[in-house]
């Protein structure tokens, strides 16, 4: 199977020179291109927006002529809005970055805004020893569009996977270019569906600001460390997420604990990781996790940190072995939980890992 994608994902890059003498280009990036609104043009007859052809991309960015790069694209077929993201595409975007590791200096993914905090974040788990960037961009109009924003991400998500220091790649990590400044992928959520600034990173600083200059933030930024790529392209989606709200019923808990082959839950709790402490909520949690399920607990706000034991409504929680997730975020939690699990993680030792930062994707208090 993978052969077979390694071979296919080598026959369908198509190269394009964007400076002609070739000599001066020492650097190479490879565009993937998965679908979302970047690439989609209104389809004259009925109006909606659909993905066209990846060739008519560079006929809306001449000035990418201008780079001094030699960069080669790879479109996925079919191009999907990143709504219909699943387990199996991820698995495949980590082949097609694999089979061309070597091959280019950086990577930039073009990819639907929708789920793309989520794809970042599993990609950063699937990817160990990464050390070249890996840049998702997308915008929230067409790149057909005049006002759109998908030009000035496209250029900056380039020139960020190109960018080097002394032969060696500045952010060498998943990060996520978007409206002028650079975020690490695992930390962020799209949290606005309409204004040009859609990603937030509220626990982790920019990478990035992009201004007349790129002023990157090394002090954030992952260090290579050198070692072989190692992708991991095993994910197990038997997880779920849980999230609170204040009238939830034990029909909804009981429910939710009791699907067939579930193996852990994302609890989105109140503030700093708090729950309600109804008697037959804590039954029914702590029974799951005698069942076997792991409980990782996430705070449902955008910025601060799970402190199981703060208040008296998460001491149980902390009693019954439910796992604090820090400043965790929810896409990165799921991602990382069905990494893990695929990886054949359980119990303690899932637990350990999943309290402990693997991609820099938490902070420990
Ligand atoms: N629905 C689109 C997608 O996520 C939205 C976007 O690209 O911004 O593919």
């Amino acid at each position: 199977m993978a052969n077979r994608l390694d071979r296919q994902a080598k026959s369908e890059i198509f190269s394009i020179s964007i400076n002609h003498n070739l000599n001066t280009m020492d650097t190479n990036i490879l565009v993937i291109y998965t679908g979302g609104t970047i690439g989609m043009i209104k389809d004259p007859k009925t109006g909606a927006l659909a993905p066209f052809n990846f060739d008519a991309l560079y006929k809306h960015i001449p000035i990418l002529e201008n780079f001094n790069y030699q960069i080669d694209s790879y479109c996925f077929d079919p191009l999907i809005d990143s709504s219909n993201m699943k387990p199996a595409f991820w698995i495949r975007l980590a082949e097609v970055i694999e089979a061309n590791y070597e091959k280019y200096d950086g990577f930039v993914v073009l990819h639907g805004t929708d789920t793309m905090a989520y794809t970042a974040s599993v990609l950063s788990f699937m990817l160990e020893n990464l050390n070249k960037p890996v840049v998702f961009t997308g915008s929230q109009l067409p790149m057909g569009v005049l006002r759109t924003d998908g030009r000035e991400n496209f250029i900056n998500a380039i020139e960020i996977a190109a960018a080097r220091e002394d032969q060696t790649p500045i952010v060498p990590e998943v990060s996520i270019c978007f409206e002028n400044r650079l975020m690490r992928g695992n930390r962020t959520n799209k949290f606005n569906a309409e204004n040009f600034n859609a990603f937030l990173s509220g626990n982790y600083p920019l990478l990035a600001q992009v201004g007349v200059h790129i002023r990157y933030n090394p002090q954030y930024i992952l260090r290579p460390n050198f070692k072989m790529l190692k992708v991991h392209k095993q994910l197990d989606p038997n997880v779920a997420i849980l999230k609170l709200f204040p009238g939830i019923t034990e029909n909804v808990i009981q429910s939710i604990l009791g699907i067939r082959d579930l193996k852990a839950i994302i609890l989105e709790t109140y503030g700093a990781g708090n729950a309600p402490t109804d008697e037959w909520f804590i039954r029914d949690l702590k029974s799951a996790i005698a069942g076997g399920i792991t409980i990782f607990n996430v705070t449902q706000c955008k910025g601060g940190s799970v402190e199981m034991g703060k208040y008296e409504t998460s001491i149980q929680l902390e009693s019954i072995g439910v796992v604090g997730g820090f400043d965790i975020t929810t896409e990165s939690a799921i991602a990382k939980t069905m990494f893990l699990l695929g990886e054949g993680y359980s119990g303690a030792e899932l637990a350990g890992k999943l309290q402990s930062p693997l991609r820099g994707e938490l902070t420990i208090e």
